[in-house]
């Protein structure tokens, strides 16, 4: 075995997610390749692992990768373009204009590739998308190396990606044959919201994810207007909809879920349907509040995402989870609601089982994949520590973070990215936000003209 096969990373705490609510203290994480090989006592490692290569983390606690279980990656180029409207307004008046005018491949492999750079800088290590131009996503993140679960759009609302629902699954069967099988890259079936996708498509969703066995992702039950709306188009609040043409099931990745009855909540739980929970973006654009407490005390599976960088107005999953466990004890007024240890599963175990890959990633043990984060904690703000688990999930926030694994890949080391020229990203970016902004009315130094 050569020495630069193992790694070792010397932690000061490790915190593996499985078992629950465990914190080893001064142990290292050994790497082989692209898996975490072992997990022991510092004290002892060096005698095990005499060949492999030490990387100190005094002042760390290492973590599995955080899991971003649904943003939009390329949005992040209209991060900042309009805010503080409601959901409605903002995506018919704003966003959807900007979309139709500018996204394309280009938008969608720079978008993607500077959205890969932050969620990478903030320990995000897998992210679930969905949006345009799926093909060149999937590039962007294979190039940056970060892990991505890349959602296949579907919409009744024609874009330069497709004109209609049949269009859009064919290029989904496609971009599945294509993308299916690249290391790093998972597929969903990604049908926008049940205001947006026909019957007729939802069906068809609903019969080619399960031939390809792959998760449904969908928002649903975002907010009050939607479900509303619902009544008067079809007769029926979306869920009963969704239940009517059989896409209940543990498939679904339901994502917001704001508005839900008790009976709804039940019928979630009987057939297995999955929650993800954007409370950032459901705070911003004032959506509701996911019940967190009745969906976990029903047995409820739940994963947090940040949503796209339109409506968050970041992609930071150390912010977002801290959110979540915040928000969760105002809305069920009790303090005991998500614990600093749930949020912090819901993170990385949680949106790895949402995704299907729980049994590749999303905590650390051996055999799993190496996609690791450690975050420094020896800085005044995290200064002292009782517990790390309190100290990153309540005091920490991401410029803590200071190296990053994606398979065995360093991808941040001591704060830096390896994988891209971040001076050749931002360039990038800002062109592009001059572009959109001359179009949108603003001046490039951010005053309306
Ligand atoms: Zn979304």
């Amino acid at each position: 075995m050569q020495a630069s096969d193992l790694f070792l990373l010397r932690a000061r705490w490790v915190l593996p997610i499985e078992p629950a609510g465990v914190v080893l203290s001064d142990h290292s994480v050994v790497i082989q390749g692209d898996r975490i090989l072992d997990i022991l006592p510092s004290a002892v490692a060096p005698t095990h692992y005499p060949s492999a290569v030490v990387v100190p983390l005094e002042d760390h606690v290492l973590i599995p990768g955080l899991v971003n279980a649904h943003t939009h990656a390329a949005m992040t180029l209209l991060r900042g373009l309009s805010d503080d409207l409601p959901l409605m307004t903002w995506l018919t008046e704003h966003i959807w204009p900007a979309e139709a005018r500018f996204v394309g491949p280009e938008f969608v492999r720079d978008g993607t590739t500077l959205a890969a750079a932050e969620m990478l800088l903030s320990g995000t290590t897998c992210f679930n998308d969905m949006y345009f131009f799926p093909e060149e996503a999937a590039e962007a993140a294979v190039a940056t190396g970060i892990r991505a679960s890349i959602g296949l759009i579907v919409l009744d609302l024609g874009t330069r990606w497709a004109r209609n629902a049949k269009e859009y699954l064919e290029r989904a069967t496609v971009m599945h044959e294509r993308l299916a099988n690249r290391p790093l890259i998972r597929t969903t079936l990604a049908p926008h919201a049940p205001y947006t996708v026909s019957d007729t498509a939802l069906l068809q969703v609903r019969e080619l994810a399960a031939e390809w066995d792959v998760p449904i992702h969908m928002h649903v039950h975002e907010t009050a207007t939607e479900v509303t709306q619902s009544l008067a188009t079809h007769n029926e609040r979306p869920l009963a909809r969704l239940q009517r043409l059989g896409l209940l099931s543990s498939r679904l990745l339901a994502v917001h879920m704001t508005q839900l009855t008790p009976a709804e909540i039940v019928l979630c739980a009987r057939s297995g349907v999955q929650v993800v929970h954007c409370p950032e973006s459901n705070l911003k654009l004032a959506s509701g509040f996911c019940p967190v407490m009745r969906l976990r005390a029903a047995g409820i599976k739940l994963a947090i995402g940040t949503d796209g960088a339109a409506s968050n107005n970041d992609l930071d999953m150390l912010g977002e989870l801290r959110t979540a466990a915040l928000l969760a004890k105002a809305v069920s007024g009790d303090p005991r609601t998500l614990s600093a240890d749930d949020a912090l599963r819901l993170a990385t175990l949680g949106g790895a089982e949402a995704l299907g890959m729980g049994r590749e990633i999303g905590s650390i043990v051996p055999g799993k994949a190496a996609d690791l984060v450690a975050v420094n904690l020896a800085h005044v703000a995290t200064t002292p520590v009782y517990r790390a688990v309190s100290a990153l999930v309540y005091a920490a926030n991401r410029s803590a973070v200071s190296d990053v694994w994606v398979a065995g890949q360093r991808v941040v080391q001591d704060g830096a990215l390896t994988t891209m020229d971040i001076t050749d990203v931002l360039a990038r970016a800002h062109a592009w936000g001059e572009r959109i902004a001359e179009k949108d009315g603003h001046n490039p130094h951010g005053s309306m003209k």
